[in-house]
């Protein structure tokens, strides 16, 4: 299907990412259905992205039928029967391997022919993913960064099959949507975590030996690197348990042991201290 061909979009999973999905493409014409396990989390996901909406209009001076006009466009459900009509599905439910492939299985027999099949996954295969399929030439990664309707960078990941018209139409579709795509092959952590959370990783280390405080820490890497926070910072905004799961998908797939995740990183993450989310990580939140 050519990027012309996508009217109506599918989100599967409507959390942090999945409703910042959601909003980006309702806010930029398209018809989205939001699908969800509970209705709770679908009601959930609709009130953030009201909420949100309405902090950019406020912002950019929206006129005042804008944002009911961009709600009007997004329909939540908890049946995944709601992908029959649509060009383009992107996944973005919990990261977890075998819950995806059995999200892609379903999205195979419920999307129509032709339909883009995405995942939004950090660390999984798109390969591996694409291969529960029965059109892994349909399937590819699409990437989106945190908070989606902020950041502009969407990592487009060619899974082994993913065929070039699969991969034209994902670009263009990105583009309509205001973001930046950058193509990217389907290795271990892609291009973004495979640099990001080696980083993270090592500033857990920096720390765990006594090179210098968490402060001091972030702070080099802020003023001396122009890093807009710093990576303890950064890891306890991203939470400790995912950059723990990434370093664990590195270390697996590339086998270099490099890539072992940081004793100190294991050790806070089975103490539940997994960053922001839970009032404490390398830095202590005590609003959470
Ligand atoms: P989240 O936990 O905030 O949301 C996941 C949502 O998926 C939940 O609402 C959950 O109820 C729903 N879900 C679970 N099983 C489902 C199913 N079978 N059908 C429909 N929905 C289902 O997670 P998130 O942070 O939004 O992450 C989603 C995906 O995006 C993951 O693959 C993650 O790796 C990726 N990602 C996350 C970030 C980030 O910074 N959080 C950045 C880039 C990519």
């Amino acid at each position: 299907m050519g990027a012309a061909d996508v009217k109506k979009v599918a989100v599967i999973g409507g959390g942090t990412m999945g409703n910042g999905i959601a909003q980006v493409f309702a806010t930029n014409g398209f018809d989205v259905e939001l699908i969800d396990v509970k209705d709770e989390f679908v009601a959930r996901a609709l009130g953030t992205i009201g909420k949100n909406l309405e902090r950019v209009a406020k912002k950019q001076e929206w006129p005042a039928d804008k944002v009911p006009g961009i709600l009007a466009r997004i329909h939540g459900g908890t049946s995944m029967d709601a992908v029959k009509d649509c060009g383009l599905v992107v996944e973005a439910a919990t990261e977890n391997a075998e819950l995806k492939k059995k999200i892609f299985a379903e999205m195979d027999a419920k999307a129509p022919a032709g339909a883009i099949l995405a995942t939004n996954t950090s660390s999984i295969s798109i390969t591996e993913i694409a291969a529960v399929t029965k059109r892994p030439a349909d399937v590819i990664g699409m990437h989106f960064m945190n908070p989606v309707p902020v950041m502009q960078l969407v990592e487009i990941i060619r899974g082994i099959a993913t065929s070039d018209a699969t991969y034209a139409a994902t670009e263009a579709l990105s583009k309509q949507v205001g973001k930046t795509p950058v193509e990217v092959n389907d290795y271990p952590g892609f291009v973004a975590n495979r640099i990001l959370m080696p980083m993270i990783n090592e500033a857990a280390y920096t720390l765990m030996e006594g090179v210098a405080t968490r402060e001091s820490i972030d702070t080099v890497m802020k003023l001396g690197m122009n890093h807009p926070m710093g990576p303890l910072a950064l890891a306890d905004l991203i939470g400790l348990d995912t950059c723990l799961s990434i370093m664990e998908v590195l270390h697996d797939g590339l086998g270099d042991s490099k890539y072992r995740p940081c004793p100190l990183l294991r050790k806070m993450v089975a103490a539940g201290w997994l960053g922001r989310k839970s009032g404490r990580g390398f830095y202590e939140y005590p609003a959470a």
